[in-house]
Order: structure tokens, then C-alpha cells, then sequence
């Protein structure tokens, strides 16, 4: 099958990471530092992309990683209580790590949109896991500008839609060709997933994100109401969203410029896994004009606008 060997690094790694982030999240109040735009990173952001990077430079040391991370600010000497405390939760998940090791690791994730990359958001929600909400682990790999593999690991989103209070942990994936599934990140076999019908009216939700500046919480829910659908919003943060379109939980995930930010542009690494886990579940994602994303520019998706994920219809 294509892409094998790609998928399973990617799988391995994201779990990888995903178990470090719980880790973090379940011994210690996450505590946020502030990065120069002013968002939250934590040492579980950091400790992610260090253990990812890290896999994708053992197997494919060619491949570039454009990720959302920077050691800079962790070499920082006041920030060596931080350095140690990410090092010790990298080390707890791959064995043998030292600082200097794992700021190399995080460094990796500076490369560059090319013909072949991988993109990484190590923690995406990040304000969601803060808040002990939901978030994800979104690692894709491009080639030639479409995305061809995607892995989202959503540690806190229910098994179970209707236990919300059950087991925790989904893993989404997807192959270009090969089709969309989802599992318990505790184990189990893949299973396939698939958008709504266009009929499953008990399905016609629609999600957001919480954060009001990452959207347009009003001219959204005007939208979805144009299309018909009168349920109220389902609010989560992180790419999660995308899981819940394409596992058939919703039917429209709108993602409006915030009137805060309107002339705000997407990154990679916030859209290119959940993308192909909703392409290949068989639904559809462009920006609010129509035109598909264009993964092949840069870091950031300019020559797009705000972000529709359907199910087709
Ligand atoms: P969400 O969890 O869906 O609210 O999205 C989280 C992502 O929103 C973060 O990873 C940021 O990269 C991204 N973000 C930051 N500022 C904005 C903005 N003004 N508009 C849209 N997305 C943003
Ligand atoms: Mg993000």
C-alpha cells in the first residue's frame, strides 16, 4: 500500500506524543508560557514536537517538518526549569533524551514548504487543553501540494459520543485513495468512518471553535441556519472538529474570519490532517469562496480565506 511505512511512523509517533500531553495534563495544572504573538505554549507543546520530530528524522531523514514550534524561547537561561521538565516527559515516552537533544528535536520543525514535507501541530487547542477541553496531536504529509497522509490524535474527545464521561482517546486516519478510520487510542482495529447522508436530519449539527477571535461566532451561526440547521452548535477547540465531520457527528464545521482578525490566514498544520480525515470520509473542505486550500505556498494558507467543511451536500 502507499504511504505504509509513512503511516505507521506517523501513527507511532502521534501516540507517542498524545501520551506525553496526558501525562502533562493529568500530574501537574498545565501552565502556559507566552509565546512573542502573545499565544500559550506549555512544555507538553514543546515535549510533542520534540517527540515527533524525532521519529520523522529516524525514518526520513530527508523530510522536512514545518511545525508550529521554536526552541528559541526554551534556550532562553530563565526558561532552563521548563527545558528540564520537558526533557524529563520526553525521556518518560522515548528513553534516552537530553536538552540538547530535545531543543535539536523541537529546531527540526523549522523547515520549509517543499515538494515533499510534513506539517505538525504538536499541541492544536492549545487554550483547550488549558482548560482541560479538547485537543489535538495533527501531524500530515504533502507531496506535490495535496495532502496525502493525515493523523489526529484527540486524547480527550469520548469514544463514545453519548458517554461523554467513557473512555477518552480517538485516533483519526487517512490515506489519499485509501479512506478514513478511527480508533480508540487504547487499541482496538481501525474502523472506517464516513460523513452524513444529506437525510440524516438527527445528524444536522454544525461545529465551531469556542474561542470567539478564531471565528465568526454570529455570521456562522447564520449560515447554518440558512442551510437548515436549526440545532444549536457544538463548540470544540482543535481540529477535533474535523474528526467530529467526518466520523459523521456533524454535518458543517464553518470557520469565518473573526471580525477581531479579518484579514487573519490560516497555517498548515491547523488544516492539513483534519483535510484529508474529511476528504477521505467523503466530504468536502475549501475556503468560504469554494477554492480548495493551497498547501503548496508556505506556513500559513494566503492564498485562502476562512475554512468550510462539509459533508458534501
Ligand atoms: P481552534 O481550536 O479551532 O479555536 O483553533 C486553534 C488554532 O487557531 C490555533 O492553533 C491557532 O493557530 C489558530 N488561530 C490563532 N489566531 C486565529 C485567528 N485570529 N483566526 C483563526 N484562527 C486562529
Ligand atoms: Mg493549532
Amino acid at each position: 500500500m502507499a504511504y505504509e511505512q509513512e503511516k505507521q511512523v506517523a501513527i507511532a509517533a502521534a501516540l507517542a506524543a498524545a501520551k506525553l500531553c496526558e501525562q502533562v495534563r493529568h500530574e501537574r495544572v498545565p501552565e502556559a508560557m507566552e509565546k512573542s504573538d502573545k499565544s500559550p505554549v506549555t512544555v507538553a507543546d514543546f515535549g510533542s514536537q520534540a517527540v515527533i520530530c524525532r521519529a520523522i528524522a529516524a525514518a526520513f531523514p530527508d523530510d522536512p517538518v514545518v511545525g508550529e514550534e521554536d526552541a528559541a524561547d526554551l534556550r532562553e537561561p530563565e526558561k532552563a526549569d521548563q527545558l528540564a521538565q520537558v526533557t524529563s516527559y520526553v525521556q518518560a515516552v522515548v528513553g534516552d533524551a537530553t536538552p540538547e537533544a530535545v531543543l535539536s528535536w523541537i529546531d527540526r520543525g523549522n523547515g520549509q514548504v517543499g515538494q515533499r514535507y510534513w506539517t505538525l501541530d504538536p499541541i492544536d487547542g492549545t487554550k483547550g487543553f488549558l482548560r482541560q477541553d479538547q485537543y489535538a496531536v495533527a501531524l500530515a504529509l504533502v507531496e506535490g501540494g495535496e495532502v496525502k497522509l493525515g493523523v489526529l490524535a484527540c486524547p480527550a474527545l469520548p469514544v463514545v459520543p453519548e458517554q461523554p464521561e467513557g473512555e477518552q482517546g480517538v485516533l483519526f486516519v487517512a490515506v489519499r485513495g485509501q479512506g478514513a478510520t478511527m480508533m480508540p487510542i487504547s487499541g482496538g482495529e481501525p474502523h472506517p468512518i464516513h460523513v452524513t447522508k444529506a437525510d440524516d436530519v438527527e445528524n444536522m449539527r454544525f461545529v465551531e471553535s469556542v474561542e470567539s477571535g478564531h471565528g465568526d461566532h454570529g455570521r456562522q451561526d447564520a449560515v447554518a441556519k440558512a442551510v437548515g440547521i436549526t440545532a444549536s452548535s457544538l463548540r470544540m477547540d482543535s481540529q477535533a472538529k474535523y474528526g467530529a465531520v467526518a466520523a459523521g457527528r456533524a454535518a458543517l464545521y464553518l470557520r469565518l474570519p473573526s471580525p477581531k482578525s479579518p484579514d487573519y490566514r490560516e497555517k498548515i498544520w491547523d488544516h492539513g490532517a483534519g483535510t484529508i480525515v474529511v476528504e477521505e470520509a467523503g466530504g468536502r473542505v475549501t475556503d468560504m469562496h469554494g477554492k480548495p486550500l493551497n498547501f503548496s505556498i508556505g506556513a500559513k494558507l494566503s492564498e485562502n480565506q476562512g475554512v468550510v467543511v462539509s459533508n458534501g451536500a
